[in-house]
């Protein structure tokens, strides 16, 4: 389901071929923690570019539940959206929102961050959970430790995401994806096309499932969880527990010891990170997918990413402002609203200024992701991700 284009020093140019559309990597995933990318319709998310979204298991298995998405035809037709869906595991939601977690090496238990109701999530219901929900990536339930974690600890969380990574394989394995399974990942026939792959007939039995390294901040745990969850052989590997307070030189050095550890010829994913620099140190060191809610929730804060750095819309400077966001770009933002008229629309805490900067930041992101996989196609990654740099002076 990967295939490998070209590559730049470590830098990958790639597709991922999922049963919603061939997405092209290094790929950027906006965050629709409740099956909506907050204040934007999907119509408009797919209008700034993007191709694939995260959606949170722990929040869709609480609120609506898997079956009343299931009854709905499955996660794309319920919240239509026709490219492809990563569903998360929920173990990272768990660990940071629920209340009295308590974590056996059977799964976990904890209190609903809603209504206080008792739940149990284990490896094996994540993959059931998920199934229904008909993701096209699914994630195994993982413990993601905190920073700073004592190493005795984090040896014991890397271990039990192992053991429920194998648990994970052999249930999606001995439940089996067949047809009927699938159903969900249809979309309803008398919605439109699937135009994200030009409607081209793809299998829709694919829904796989990665798995996730752990092993906190310490390089010999990283790389032994790599290697082991290698030897169980999964489609994809995710890079977990990272960007939660480590700070950028530590997450690269941890995606330095973790990356060439993984099969070349699979996708490797960083989970929720994060901001431009970021994202790109990490295509340098190999990473191909990522997700975060920087660009909607500092869209909704009224923060924009452009070409020239960070621009607060809420700064009294633009208040008379009639350039556009980012003369760079070529959203339905920049072409059509000035930077005056979305101060004054975050200065009376309106909706449409937290929606139009929203748009702006994802398509910021998805295009990020194009220039870099285009420098990564013509070998000057290097030279682009240092104009990168050099270009973001607005602070
Ligand atoms: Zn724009």
């Amino acid at each position: 389901m990967f295939r490998l284009l070209a590559t730049d020093g470590l830098a990958r140019a790639g597709e991922l071929i999922t049963p919603h559309g061939t997405i092209s990597t290094p790929v950027f995933m906006p965050v629709g923690t409740q099956a909506t990318i907050k204040t934007l319709t999907p119509e408009q998310v797919a209008g700034a570019g993007a191709k694939m979204l995260l959606s949170n298991t722990y929040h869709l298995h609480l609120r609506p539940g898997e079956d009343t998405i299931a009854a709905l035809g499955g996660l794309h037709r319920f919240m239509n959206w026709s490219g492809a869906i990563l569903t998360d595991s929920g173990g990272f939601q768990v660990f940071s929102l629920a209340e009295l977690t308590k974590v056996t090496d059977a799964g976990v238990s904890f209190r609903s961050h809603i209504d206080g109701s008792l739940v149990e999530l284990t490896p094996e219901s994540v993959v059931d959970i998920q199934a229904k929900l008909g993701s096209d990536v699914m994630m195994p339930l993982d413990e993601c430790t905190s920073f700073p974690t004592p190493r005795d600890y984090a040896r014991e969380a890397m271990e039990r995401t192992v053991a429920w990574a194998a648990r994970s394989r052999a249930h999606r394995r001995m439940r089996g994806m067949g047809r009927q399974e699938c159903l969900p990942h249809r979309r309803d026939e008398t919605r439109a096309e699937n135009t994200i792959n030009g409607g081209a007939d793809i299998p829709v039995c694919a829904q796989a499932l990665f798995g996730i390294v752990q092993g906190a901040t310490y390089p010999d745990l990283r790389v032994e969880c790599a290697r082991r969850l290698v030897e169980l052989d999964f489609p994809g590997y995710a890079i977990g527990g990272l960007s939660v307070g480590e700070g950028p030189e530590v997450m690269n050095r941890m995606l330095e010891v973790t990356v060439p550890e993984l099969p070349a010829d699979k996708p490797r994913y960083l989970m929720g990170v994060g901001p431009p620099d970021d994202l790109l140190d990490a295509i340098a060191r190999g990473v191909d997918m990522f997700d975060c809610v920087l660009p909607t929730r500092n869209g909704r804060n009224g923060f924009a990413f452009t070409s020239t750095g960070i621009i607060r819309m809420k700064n009294a400077r633009h208040a008379r402002s009639t350039e556009p966001l980012d003369a760079s770009c070529d959203c339905p933002t920049c072409r059509n609203y000035e930077r005056g008229y979305l101060r004054h629309l975050f200065r009376a805490g309106e909706i449409l200024g937290m929606a139009l900067v929203s748009l702006h930041n994802i398509a910021f992101f998805v295009r990020l992701m194009e220039d870099a996989r285009r420098a990564i196609m013509t070998g000057r990654f290097k030279e682009f991700h240092a104009e990168f740099i050099q270009s973001q002076t607005e602070r």
